[in-house]
């Protein structure tokens, strides 16, 4: 299945990994690829690990679909590791400004509005009722009366007062404290299938699967996608191999190229005709959705590669019906 527009993208979706992971977006097993959280190493993305089967290779997996504009990001968290042994198992106190010590008592701040009097909530209560320390009257409804005018706190250990804290990162694992200044921060990223890329993927995804039980119903053994080794000794990949059941000297072999844009451009003629050149199947078809460029059909012709155009798999069958002549 190729995307027309760029060379890595192409590469990309003839990576068998990639492969695997649009499928499970394609049959909708993944909705939208998101992280899962462990307290140790942080965000995980346990369906591309098994996947890859080795998980340091995740990240610059996904960093390279987003890149070739496959994969759309979005923020999902922010994680804070330690400075010191790079663990995500990290709780924040809120300290002291003046003595750095997590020791803090929070208190609301209430104000009397009748007299004017502020004063932290501990001093208000006299048994389960607010009564106002200065003009000893009793407090009725908050907002009419009386309101709450923000936070206050104090430490226990040097008795000072003050009304924002300094939060600090207190690592679980090492046990060192950590300033902002210097936490380490990472994004974390949900993933979710590019827009076009899903429209072009769903429709390679059927036409493929129509072409493949044509062909099977013609009497053919059918590979897809296919990998066939070349004279060179390298291998290619095809998005479908067939043969005659007791010949595979005589097989043909088809690429999709779909545009959702526009006209489908000479690229994927001259992909195709490098592998052809190699492994030398006796037929090569080209299928281009919906219309492939001017410079695209001449090389085709020069290339001896049977291009197909078509709007949709219906148009496909029918062509490749004629041209093997079975109509
Ligand atoms: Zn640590
Ligand atoms: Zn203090
Ligand atoms: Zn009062």
């Amino acid at each position: 299945m190729q995307k027309t527009e760029k060379k890595e993208t192409l590469a990309l979706y003839k990576d068998r990994n990639v492969q695997i992971l649009l499928s499970k977006i394609l049959n909708g097993e993944i909705g939208t690829l998101e992280p899962v959280y462990e307290p140790k190493t942080g965000y995980r993305y346990p369906v591309v690990e098994a996947i890859l089967g080795n998980a340091p290779e995740v990240e610059p997996f996904l960093n390279k679909l987003h890149d070739a504009g496959i994969l759309e990001k979005k923020l999902y968290d922010k994680i804070i590791f330690c400075p010191k042994c790079s663990s995500a198992s990290i709780s924040v106190r809120y300290c002291c400004p003046f003595c750095k010590s997590f020791n803090i008592q929070k208190s609301s701040l209430i104000e009397h509005m009748k007299c004017g009097y502020l004063d932290i909530e501990e001093n208000f209560l006299e048994g389960n009722k607010y009564i106002c320390p200065k003009c000893h009257e009793p407090l009725k409804k908050i907002d009419v009366d009386y309101k709450k005018a923000g936070i206050w706190c104090i430490c226990e250990d040097c008795n000072k007062s003050f009304d924002i804290p300094v939060p600090t990162h207190f690592c679980r694992s090492c046990y060192t404290n950590s300033t902002f200044e210097e936490a380490v921060i990472k994004d974390v990223y949900s993933y979710t299938l590019t827009e076009n890329v899903k429209a072009e993927s769903f429709l390679n995804w059927f036409i493929v699967a129509a072409i493949r039980e044509f062909l099977i119903k013609e009497g053919l053994t059918v590979e897809s996608p296919a990998l066939l080794k070349g004279k060179s000794g390298a291998t290619h990949s095809f998005d479908i191999a067939a043969y005659k059941g007791d010949d595979p000297q005589k097989m043909m072999v088809v690429d999709l190229a779909t545009s959702t844009e526009h006209d489908v451009s000479e690229q994927p003629v001259i992909a195709l005709f490098a592998k052809i050149f190699d492994v030398s199947p006796e037929k090569a078809y080209l299928i281009a959705i919906p219309k492939l460029s001017e410079n695209g059909k001449k090389m085709a012709e020069l290339y001896k590669i049977s291009a197909i155009e078509a709007e949709n798999q219906e148009e496909v069958i029918a062509s490749l019906k004629k041209s093997l002549g079975t109509d």
